[in-house]
């Protein structure tokens, strides 16, 4: 029989309003796509500009591509894949999520046993510390009392920023610019940003100037990984010459299958791997941990920042996320 696709809201409230280069929220509503017994999830960021009403049509679509044999995974997705359809990437995310989960559920193995992957091989995760007075980031740096943290930065006083966090802690401190800084920004600031002992630094420039990068990687020497300006596999190629590695979420590779495609190439291109999110539930970050240990960097804390989660799946030791032993994703439902 073949099953449909359905999908709902899923309303998210944060802990915390999240405050980024792009503007600030308390909560997200993304969308819960469920067919059969698979369940996915469609991340809705505010600053990607696909409305809702956009992406339950597209998964509306999507339902009328399903196969009756839930393991043609690839002849569903050859169909919502392809440029001409039109489907945006987090609705293919939700699908393929689902399809995936389906899959593992029918034949009772996690994710990671199906892809053939050792969990144990996760690479600790880093937590984010939204954008905020200098103070205000250090303390929280401070009290998170975790290894690896990951700055947002992209404000006038993101030197005082660092220098702040530094003083608070001996994590390990990645930045994250959000391309909050102009080519002559990104020039002055980050040689200056690297002596506070950074191991590396996401998106310094616009998304839109993938030629910055080069022009960047030939006036100075610091690890520089694309995020906002990779959004598809296609991209990596034109950024290759400016970057050491590449920030892969399901969201823009739309779902495992397409974020496999993204880290495969990036291997045969030389590129490190950070694994990350956006803002989303249980469902969707453990969706991703299952490929963590493919991942040179883990950057997958969005249930850490949900008040709400409806979900429960990956589990936090300090850094350490230990994946669910379940079928297929191994997130339920808390209700
Ligand atoms: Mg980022």
């Amino acid at each position: 029989m073949l099953e449909r696709l359905i999908a709902t809201p899923m309303p998210l409230v944060l802990k915390n309003a999240f405050n980024l280069a792009h503007g600030s929220s308390d909560s997200r509503t993304n969308l819960l796509v469920r067919i059969g017994e698979g369940r996915g999830e469609v991340p809705i960021v505010p600053y990607y500009g696909i409305p809702s009403a956009r992406l339950l049509e597209e998964l509306d679509r999507a339902s009328a591509l399903l196969e009756e044999d839930p393991f043609r995974i690839d002849a569903v997705m050859a169909r919502i894949d392809a440029p001409s359809a039109g489907f945006s990437a987090p609705a293919r995310c939700g699908v393929d999520l689902a399809l995936h989960d389906r899959v593992g559920k029918l034949l009772g193995i996690p994710l990671y046993r199906l892809f053939g992957l050792s969990p144990e091989n996760i690479p600790p995760t880093s937590f984010t510390i939204a954008i905020d007075q200098p103070e205000v980031m250090a303390t929280r740096a401070r009290d998170s009392k975790l290894p690896i943290l990951k700055i947002k930065l992209g404000k006038p006083e993101d030197l005082e920023i660092v220098r702040a966090v530094r003083l608070a802690t001996s994590a390990k401190l990645r930045l994250d610019a959000n391309g909050g800084w102009s080519r002559e920004q990104a020039l002055d600031l980050i040689p200056r940003l690297m002596d506070f002992d950074i191991e590396l630094i996401e998106q310094p420039l616009a998304k839109e100037d993938v030629e910055g990068y080069a022009w960047l990687r030939s006036r100075l020497k610091a690890p520089i990984f694309a995020d906002e300006s990779l959004q598809s596999e296609r991209d990596v190629l034109a950024l290759r010459p400016g970057i050491d590695g590449i920030v892969v979420k399901l969201m823009k590779s739309g779902g495992l299958r397409g974020a496999l495609r993204m880290m495969t190439l990036a291997r045969a291109l030389d590129l490190k791997v950070m694994l990350s999110c956006m803002i989303e539930s249980s469902l969707g970050v453990t969706a991703a941990a299952h490929l963590g240990p493919l991942a040179d960097y883990i950057d997958l804390d969005g249930p850490l920042l949900i008040a709400n989660d409806p979900f429960r799946g990956l589990q936090y030791e300090g850094a350490q996320i230990h994946l669910p032993s379940g079928p297929g994703i191994g997130a339920e439902p808390v209700h």
